[in-house]
C-alpha cells in the first residue's frame, strides 16, 4: 500500500469521480474523510470504506459555506489530528446558452467550483504549513483547458481552478505542499447524463446522442471511467509524483493534449 495510514479529505466523495477516488485511496490504504452535500449518497460511500477496512469519518458540507468547510476541517482534525491530502473534487455544471443563463446561476456554479476549492484549500493550507508536507489536488476539466459551447459559465470557473492551482503551488511549495489539477474529460457520471440530455435537447438530437458525438472525438474512442480519474489522483497523491506540483494533467483519452 503506497498511502499507508494518510489521511485523505474529499469533497463531493458521494458518487460518481468522488466516490471513486475516496474507494482507491482507500485500498491504497489511506483513512477517508468523506464530505458531500448530499449526505445520504456520503454514507453509501462511507459503508464502502469500512468494508476496505479503512477509517472513515462522514460530514454533510457544502463547500461554497465558509463555515461549512471551516467545521469539516475542526472534525477532521479532532478525529485523526492530521490532514496530508485534500481533493477538492465537488463540482456542478449548469449547461445553457449565455442568453438564457440567469445570473444567480452563474454565481452557483462558480461558489461550488472556484470558490469551494478556495475556501476548502485555505482551511488545509493552514494545517499543513504546520505540518510542513501535504498534498492538494483540484479536479479541473478538458473544460479548464478548451471551451465548449453552452459550457461557458462552466469552463470560466474551471479555467480558474487551473490558474489557481498554479499560484497555490509555488505558494505552498517552501512548505513541501504539493498543489495539482486533474483534468477529466468525459466520463460516465450522473453529471454527464444531466450534461447529455441538455445538449441532446439543444442540438435537436434524441438523449444520448450529445454523448456519443463527444465520443467521436477521442482518440482513445471511449468515454472515461470514474476509476481512470482516480488512478491518477492516487498517483498524484503518492510518494512518486513528490517532485510534481503546478500541473493540470489531462484525463481524457486524448481529446485534449496541451
Ligand atoms: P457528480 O454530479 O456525479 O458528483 C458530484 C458530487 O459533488 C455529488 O455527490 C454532489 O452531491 C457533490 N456536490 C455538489 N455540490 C456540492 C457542494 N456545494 N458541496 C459539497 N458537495 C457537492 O459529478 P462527477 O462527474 O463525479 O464530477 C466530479 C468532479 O469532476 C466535478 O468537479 C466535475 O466538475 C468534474 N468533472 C467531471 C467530468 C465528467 O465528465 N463527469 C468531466 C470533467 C470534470
Amino acid at each position: 500500500m503506497r498511502l499507508n495510514n494518510k489521511i485523505a479529505i474529499i469533497t463531493g466523495a458521494g458518487r460518481g469521480i468522488g466516490e471513486a477516488i475516496s474507494i482507491r485511496l482507500a485500498k491504497e490504504g489511506t483513512d477517508i474523510v468523506v464530505c458531500d452535500i448530499d449526505f445520504d449518497n456520503a454514507e453509501r460511500t462511507t459503508e464502502k470504506i469500512k468494508t476496505l477496512g479503512r477509517q472513515p469519518l462522514t460530514i454533510k458540507i457544502d463547500v461554497s459555506k465558509s463555515k461549512d468547510v471551516w467545521e469539516m476541517v475542526n472534525l477532521t482534525m479532532k478525529k485523526f489530528g492530521r490532514i496530508d491530502i485534500l481533493v477538492n473534487n465537488a463540482g456542478i455544471a449548469i449547461v445553457k446558452p449565455i442568453v438564457e443563463f440567469e445570473e444567480e446561476e452563474w454565481d452557483k456554479v462558480i461558489d461550488v467550483d472556484l470558490k469551494g476549492v478556495f475556501l476548502c484549500s485555505k482551511a488545509v493550507a493552514k494545517i499543513m504549513i504546520n505540518q510542513k508536507s501535504g498534498k492538494i489536488i483540484n479536479i479541473s476539466s478538458s473544460s479548464g483547458k478548451m471551451g465548449t459551447e453552452f459550457f461557458a459559465n462552466y469552463a470560466a470557473a474551471k479555467f480558474g481552478v487551473i490558474g489557481f492551482t498554479q499560484g497555490l503551488a509555488k505558494e505552498l511549495a517552501p512548505y513541501k505542499i504539493t498543489v495539482n489539477a486533474v483534468c477529466p474529460g468525459i466520463i460516465g457520471t450522473k453529471m454527464w447524463d444531466y450534461a447529455d440530455e441538455e445538449l441532446s435537447k439543444r442540438l435537436g438530437l434524441p438523449k444520448g446522442e450529445a454523448f456519443k458525438k463527444q465520443i467521436q472525438n477521442i482518440p482513445l474512442s471511449r468515454s472515461g471511467t470514474p476509476e481512470d480519474v482516480a488512478g491518477i489522483v492516487a498517483f498524484l497523491v503518492s510518494p512518486e509524483a513528490d517532485y510534481m506540483t503546478g500541473q493540470a494533467i489531462n484525463v481524457t483519452g486524448g481529446m485534449v493534449m496541451h
